[in-house]
């Protein structure tokens, strides 16, 4: 059994927590919302939500500093729309012009309301590697766009040619959640690919290095 965190600082954290927990009734599904919670879980979720003010209370809570530390150790992570932008290791400034730090661990380059405001979310249907013929249902909520997958990455989510779902070692990022539609089957294909199991070795010395620096604004105007 892993324990699998769910950051809790903003966002849809209920919704995510109760889809996991209904997906990975063998895991310890938890809440964290310290350093000292998040350094007793072996997995973590990162939800959608706004990704300036969860980087706000990252930064209050000290769990900033704690994720970096975590991510150069290899903890695995899912990350979903505002968790995508959070880890992403470059970020084009938004329409709207704000625009948080990155942690610039995930090698992809995003834009935040990319596709427009609220009325503008739409549901479409998504291509998984390993899924099947049938597609996932994504559903696309003020979510970032990928503008560029890094040498790092691997796509493997797709919105017709579009990348929306990327690998990076551990690190896993959508820019739609993998639960909401009551779908099971992405979320059982991350577990099969051990995803929410415990991590052992560690980062190579390039995704360490781009962990442990300090929050920057990358592509700011
Ligand atoms: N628009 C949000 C942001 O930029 C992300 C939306 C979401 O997480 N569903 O932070």
């Amino acid at each position: 059994m892993s324990r699998v965190g769910v950051l809790a600082l903003q966002g849809d954290v209920p919704e995510h927590q109760g889809a996991l927990q209904a997906f990975l009734p063998e895991h310890d599904v938890r809440l964290v919302r310290s350093v000292a919670e998040l350094d007793a879980v072996d997995a973590l979720f990162l939800p959608g939500g706004e990704s300036t003010t969860i980087a706000r209370l990252l930064e209050s809570t000290g769990l900033w500093a704690g994720l970096q530390r975590r991510l150069s150790e290899r903890l695995p992570i899912l990350a979903t729309c505002a968790g995508l932008i959070l880890l992403s290791r470059t970020l084009e400034p938004s329409p709207s012009g704000h625009d948080p730090p990155t942690l610039g661990i995930l090698d992809v380059q995003v834009r935040r309301n990319d596709y427009g405001r609220q009325r503008k979310s739409f549901e479409a249907p998504v291509r998984v590697d390993g899924l099947g013929k049938v597609p996932f249902p994504g559903v696309f909520i003020r979510a970032p766009r990928i503008l560029g997958v890094g040498p790092g990455a691997q796509a493997f989510a797709f919105r017709g040619e579009e990348v929306v779902g990327v690998r990076h070692g551990p690190i896993w990022g959508l820019t739609f959640p993998p639960a909401l539609p009551g779908d099971p089957r992405l979320q059982r294909a991350l577990l099969d690919a051990g995803v929410w199991q415990s991590a052992e070795k560690p980062h190579s010395r390039s995704t360490a290095r781009a962990a442990k620096r300090t929050p920057t604004r990358t592509a700011h105007r």
